[in-house]
């Protein structure tokens, strides 16, 4: 075998310690936390992420395994980033954003079982000694969109995140909607379909908007339908471009799910733009002018005398925009936006 040659000179700079990227605007620590994945990330003020990190979330591990990984990663971050002045937390709920509190995570169980309420805001903000700020990521994300994402400039956008759940979130009038008592909206959790056995929810409901629409709903019924060998949704998405009658029956019915979710929101809450986000949304080809068109249809009287379509966009944030709607919470909650 050959003997690689001898490097003539050490490398001028350690490679494994890339340079600190710093910004000379105020800096926040954002996480997002979802069902399967938590993002932790530095970022400035002008949306700069100054530095990135996803891994695994430790959530089958359970709740202490996965609040001990939380402080890790921000304790890490914060010692690179001393400057760090607020925390914001983007995760997957029910939560309560006022008091902080996680309320039972529909996703969100591990070996000693849900989760119920944790005071998450209080405990980073202990183990971090900074002031921390809870937000539903599916609000954090249309913040970021509204923010950062959307090339529109409309004060009216719609996010459906389509991933292990379905998570959304509405900014009306340039505002972030919240029903009463200031809680998120769970827009995944209105039953679509009544008494549907075919469509268990996280939850505990049956027939839910999150039991057709998000990723890993898609890919159960998959498995209902097309055979136990399909593990996830882009397998089908796949088979569908294939040609795979089947599995572009399942778009057919995912398209047409969708169409009566979002014509329940538009009814509601009026966007001009739905972005989806998420694992799933990479399957937009496959739904997304489907469900469009069986929309304008559900809407065509209405749009007789106001057009109420909404444009439906895919988010071109990559999979950033909770974690940038955690920066923006927290440097609102500052002063710093
Ligand atoms: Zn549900």
């Amino acid at each position: 075998m050959k003997k690689l040659p001898k490097a003539k000179s050490a490398p001028k700079s350690n490679p494994k310690e890339p340079k600190l990227v710093t910004s000379k605007h105020p800096i926040v620590l954002a996480y997002d936390l979802g069902g399967t994945k938590v993002a932790v990330g530095v970022v400035d003020s002008t949306g700069k992420i100054l530095a990135f990190h996803r891994e695994a979330a430790f959530i089958k591990q359970g709740k202490k395994a996965t609040l001990e990984q939380l402080i890790r990663l921000g304790k890490e971050m914060i010692a690179k980033y001393p400057k760090i002045s607020a925390v914001g937390i983007a995760s997957a709920g029910p939560l309560d954003p006022v008091k902080g509190e996680l309320l039972d995570p529909t996703n969100f169980s591990g070996p000693d079982g849900h989760w119920g309420k944790v005071p998450l805001a209080a405990i980073l903000a202990k183990g971090l000694k900074k002031k921390v700020i809870l937000e539903n990521d599916a609000a954090a994300a249309i913040l970021a969109e509204v923010w950062k994402g959307l090339k529109s400039n409309t004060k009216n956008a719609m996010i459906l995140t389509l991933g292990t759940g379905l998570g959304t979130a509405m900014v009306a009038n340039g505002e972030l909607v919240r029903g009463g008592r200031f809680q998120h909206t769970e827009g995944g959790h209105i039953i679509i379909k009544a008494g549907d056995e075919s469509a268990p929810c996280g939850c505990g409901q049956i027939g839910c908007a999150e039991a057709y629409l998000s990723g890993r709903s898609f890919a159960y019924r998959g498995r209902k339908r097309l055979g136990n060998e399909i593990i996830d949704a882009p397998q089908i998405a796949a088979r569908a471009r294939e040609g795979d009658a089947a599995a572009i029956a399942l778009f057919d019915e995912y398209a047409e799910m969708l169409s009566i979710a979002l014509h329940n929101f538009v009814v509601l809450f009026y966007p001009e733009v739905v972005v989806f986000t998420g694992s799933f949304a990479a399957a937009h080809d496959l739904f997304l002018k489907k469900a469009e068109k069986k929309l304008a249809k559900l809407l065509e009287r209405r749009n007789l005398v106001m057009n109420l379509q909404p444009k439906l966009v895919v988010s071109k944030l990559e999979n950033q925009a909770g974690l940038l709607g955690g920066a923006y919470v927290a440097l609102r909650a500052i002063g710093k936006l």
